[in-house]
């Protein structure tokens, strides 16, 4: 999965820490840990995508699902 190395914002560039699920796992868990159904972010773009989509700014008490382990990843680059 060399693509998601980086976030996704065309321009950032940031490895990536979070990600994000393009159908929401409430309507689509089947999709939870489908490959296609993910698309990878940094920290900062990803609460600033998920206040947009969902509505809540500040991004207290959610909970990235694959933090830190795709970040490892990335450190060997
Ligand atoms: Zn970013």
């Amino acid at each position: 999965m060399l693509a998601f190395l980086t976030c996704s914002t065309e321009g950032c560039g940031k490895p990536t820490t979070d990600v994000d699920h393009i159908q929401s796992i409430r309507e689509r868990s089947d999709l939870r840990l489908v490959w296609a159904n993910l698309r990878p972010f940094c920290h900062s773009c990803h609460s600033r995508h998920t206040a947009r989509t969902q509505g809540f700014a500040s991004g207290r008490g959610y909970e990235p699902t694959f933090r830190g382990s795709l970040g490892t990843v990335g450190a060997n680059a």
